[in-house]
């Protein structure tokens, strides 16, 4: 079933058994718009399925948030103009070129171009796909761009993000509301999770001057502001303890500074941001 933000904007919760992520609609007078396609044909179809139960404006638009297999995947079965940024596209041109039987799926895992993961759902969500070729994105911008679904306009931008180097989020004005995908995640590269540090504050900031209320996350679903703010703070203090690849010293700075041990969260975090140190030396 459909969670119901409002009037105008409803949202399919992720599903974290199977790599499902947050898929939003935004409805206009005329026109709804769809916000990342699904983790495969069948998430698209059940998110679909959902969507003809509403009596919402034909679906004319499809957003993809971010080139990650689980936001994109699900492209084809939406009869709508799918709109990336630039670099989304780039990525997304790998995909098109590949092969979706058994042995090309063992040949990419192998390669580090597609997780176990990955292939696993897609052997199991798409039983016929000895054919199956992804289609191309319809739209492509560069930084932002305006739609009006008639009544209700939605702002697109690429943003600084530290979880991928395209990420895009839509703002819905009106509505006060952000979908920023995976954007505010950490990432993982050769098996570390990280943060990408110098990214951290640009990216708050991107994300602060739309003056949202209500937060849509790619695998957490919804947040209010109060609940940001705490991550944002949460992160931020993490971040500036952390000034080399030693957890021991960062963990030493965090109580100087803060007068007390950190949280379960701030200490993730904290590894994060140390493990980020790692990879860039
Ligand atoms: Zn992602």
């Amino acid at each position: 079933m459909l969670n119901k933000l409002s009037n105008t904007i409803y949202y399919l919760s992720n599903q974290d058994n199977n790599e499902r992520p947050t898929l939003g609609l935004v409805c206009g007078d005329s026109y709804s718009l769809i916000i990342d396609s699904g983790n495969s044909p069948q998430h698209a179809k059940d998110f679909l399925l959902e969507i003809e139960k509403l009596n919402v404006p034909p679906v004319k638009y499809v957003v993809i948030t971010h080139a990650h297999w689980d936001h994109f995947l699900g492209m084809n079965e939406f009869d709508a103009t799918v709109i990336v940024n630039s670099q989304t596209n780039e990525i997304i041109k790998e995909w098109q070129s590949f092969s979706y039987d058994d042995r090309s799926l063992k040949s990419y895992v192998n390669t580090n171009q597609m997780s176990a993961m990955c292939m696993n759902i897609i052997q199991t969500d798409m039983p016929n796909r000895n054919s199956f070729k992804l289609k191309s994105p319809d739209v492509i911008f560069e930084k932002t761009l305006t739609i009006d679904l008639g009544n209700k306009v939605c702002i697109l931008e690429k943003i600084k993000s530290t979880h991928s180097e395209d990420s895009t989020v839509i703002y819905i004005p009106d509505e006060k509301v952000v979908f920023l995908g995976d954007c505010a995640y950490g990432t993982t590269t050769n098996s570390l999770f990280h943060f990408k540090q110098s990214l951290l504050l640009p990216m708050i900031k991107d994300i602060l001057k739309y003056n949202a209320e209500m937060f849509l996350l790619g695998h957490e679903s919804i947040c209010d502001s109060t609940e940001m703010d705490i991550y944002w703070r949460e992160l931020t203090r993490s971040s500036q303890v952390v000034k080399s690849s030693s957890l021991e010293d960062a963990l030493e700075c965090f109580i100087v500074e803060n007068k007390r041990d950190p949280n379960n969260n701030e200490l993730f975090f904290i590894k994060a941001f140390v493990n980020d140190h790692i990879i860039q030396s």
